[in-house]
């Protein structure tokens, strides 16, 4: 069973409202068990929300609010959750495909912090607390390098 971020299969649960509808993951998910995760989604945040960037170890909104206790509150229990749902259909976490760059699904590349676009090394924190568990997480940038 594989890990989906929400937003790349059209969940409208995106910080705007909107999603990040990715027709290659779609495809991947036609031949693929898989469960849907949106730490954010499950944080108790509201959507629509502002953006929010890791600044210094901490997450804050564009607002400059501190989430970093939703964040991490929403990723624990999407991890939480994935592994109950696996345990459930007797099936291996075999991989996640989560949304490049986000502070939550983001992996290798996150935000910088200062809301620009710029990018830095590091990985969103629901991506750190799955591989903290062993489980290997790759963008839906690298879904066709044969990655899985
Ligand atoms: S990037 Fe992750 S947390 Fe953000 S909307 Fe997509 S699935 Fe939810």
């Amino acid at each position: 069973m594989y890990l989906i971020s929400g937003c790349l299969l059209g969940h409208n649960c995106k910080y705007n409202g909107g999603n990040n509808f990715n027709q290659e993951v779609v495809d991947f998910c036609k031949s693929h068990q898989y469960c849907i995760v949106c730490p954010e989604g499950v944080s108790g945040l509201p959507t629509p929300r502002p953006p929010a960037e890791y600044v210094g170890g901490r997450i804050l909104d564009k607002e400059g609010v501190d989430v970093t206790e939703a964040f991490e509150r929403g990723a624990a229990l999407s991890v939480e959750r994935a592994f109950r749902e696996a345990d459930k259909r007797g099936e291996d976490i075999e991989g996640a495909i989560l949304k490049a760059n986000s502070p939550s699904c983001g992996s290798g590349q996150i935000y910088d912090g200062t809301f620009s676009g710029r990018l830095v090394q590091g990985d969103g924190c629901l991506t750190t607390k799955l591989k903290e568990r062993g489980i290997k997480v790759i963008s839906e940038k690298e879904i066709n390098n044969g990655k899985f």
